[in-house]
């Protein structure tokens, strides 16, 4: 079957990889020159299997309250509220209670899961390098207060069987050694054996290499304009290159999925919430982070990646708007140099960066069939686009050749929304 993918970040690379293996034709068209341009290209590094978990939290509306106040908020609402961001907003607080958190946690760490699982199978079948590393991750605390919030979550991550184990600051220091220079900025950590680290950039273009390989077909410089239906099914792409038709069709274009899709009747649900990160060169490799450190103060991470450091963070609410913002400049560096005050030089070869995260309001992403029987999705990864990536990409292969799924896609799809199909189909 001939498949057409709209968008080459990690997630319709991923997807293109699948595909290909289960012997179909596939073709990939994106915007830009290369793949992971865009989202993909500078996040945190983080493959957060065990600490998958949605924004949308029971202390959220408390903390939201709090951040207002604060000098470094790890959230920020542009001030000139435009309706999508309030009904984002709403939608979110809708979900920050125990019940539905239990629920759409248990659905993230279920991708989560397989994807590691297919992380394992990849790395037997393919020799691919990605500043890979195996050592874990460590959520850090410095107030009474976070490690009793994070105890409500503990007997979830028993009941969700995510190996965990509390470390009081001296397990924190054998874990990182780097920290032993700041023993009073935490207290203690929480942390997941089992996660991982790379360089999402690095992962996707060697996952495009064996695409080629596998006679994938990638169309750049190729912006999708609209999509075209005959009798209730996607006849043909329209780009700026002229129309692409397939037998079925693929949308990957993370935040942007939600504008293309709305040309055709499906509103899902999705926000581009913008995140910031630097990069810069390891100076003292004793002093730097080994792995990957969640700094729950400020919420940013700071990964280990090959001879430099990524940190990243910020959740910022201002539409799509990739313009760099100084602020969260600030607070990047200081929550480095609050941690790891001697791991970096001068900040002379840093990189700033931003991408927008393709949040849903409830945090799963959304995999599977639309009403329109040849049309898939594979979106809003939010967060934790490159953690899920794998198990995303094989989940929908699966999907679309007809194959028994290896995990339920049950509350991953649109389905969630309550959309009505009757609806969309009369834009058929
Ligand atoms: C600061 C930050 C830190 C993060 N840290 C992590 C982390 O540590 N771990 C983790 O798992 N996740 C992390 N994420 C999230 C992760 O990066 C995303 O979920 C993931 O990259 C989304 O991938 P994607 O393929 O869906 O989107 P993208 O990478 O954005 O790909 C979409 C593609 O669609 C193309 N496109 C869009 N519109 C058009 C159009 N009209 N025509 C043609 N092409 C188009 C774009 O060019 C792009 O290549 C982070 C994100 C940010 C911003």
């Amino acid at each position: 079957m001939r498949v057409l993918i709209l968008g080459s970040g990690i997630i319709g690379t991923t997807s293109a990889y699948y595909l290909a293996k289960q012997g179909h034709d596939v073709t990939v068209i994106d915007r830009q020159n290369s793949v992971a341009l865009e989202t993909s290209h500078a996040n945190a590094g983080q493959l957060s299997y065990s600490f998958s978990s949605p924004w949308a939290a029971p202390g959220l509306p408390l903390s939201l309250i709090k951040w207002m106040f604060s000098k470094y908020p790890p959230l920020v609402v542009n001030p000139n509220l435009n309706s999508e961001t309030v009904k984002f907003l709403y939608q979110m607080l809708k979900n920050c209670n125990s019940k539905s958190y239990e629920v759409n946690k248990s659905r993230m760490v279920r991708i989560s899961n397989f994807s590691k699982k297919c992380l394992l199978e990849l790395e037997k079948d393919e020799d691919i390098f990605y500043e890979q590393r195996k050592q874990g991750s460590l959520l850090l605390f410095k107030s009474a207060k976070q490690i009793e919030n994070i105890k409500k979550d503990l007997s979830l991550l028993e009941k969700l069987n995510i190996q965990h184990e509390l470390l009081d600051l001296n397990g924190c220091i054998q874990a990182e050694p780097g920290l032993h220079h700041v023993k009073s900025e935490f207290t203690s950590g929480l942390r997941f054996a089992n996660d991982c680290t790379g360089n999402c950039y690095l992962f996707t273009n060697q996952l495009y290499k064996k695409c080629l390989e596998m006679g994938v077909k990638f169309e750049f410089n190729t912006q999708i304009e609209d999509i075209q239906i005959e009798k209730e099914r996607i006849s043909s792409i329209k780009t700026n290159r002229g129309e692409f038709d397939s037998d079925s069709y693929v949308v990957a274009l993370g935040s942007y999925s939600s504008k293309i899709l709305s040309k055709i009747g499906i509103n899902i649900p999705l926000y581009p919430v913008k995140g910031y990160s630097i990069t810069l060169p390891v100076l003292n490799n004793e002093d730097a982070p080994q792995s990957t450190i969640i700094d729950d103060t400020f919420k940013i991470g700071i990964t280990r990646l090959g001879n430099n450091i990524r940190v990243a963070g910020t959740a910022h609410l201002t539409g799509y708007n990739l313009e760099l913002r100084e602020k969260s400049l600030s607070l990047l560096k200081h929550g480095l140099n609050r941690l790891f005050p001697y791991a970096t030089g001068k900040c002379d070869d840093m990189k700033f960066w931003a991408g927008l995260r393709p949040n849903t309001p409830d945090g799963p992403p959304i995999i599977g069939s639309t009403p329109y029987s040849n049309l898939y999705l594979n979106t809003g990864h939010g967060t934790l686009g490159w953690t899920m990536s794998l198990g995303s990409g094989k989940l929908l292969a699966d999907i679309i050749s007809g194959i028994e799924p290896e995990i339920s896609a049950e509350g991953i799809d649109m389905s969630r929304f309550n959309y009505s199909n009757k609806t969309l189909l009369n834009y058929g």
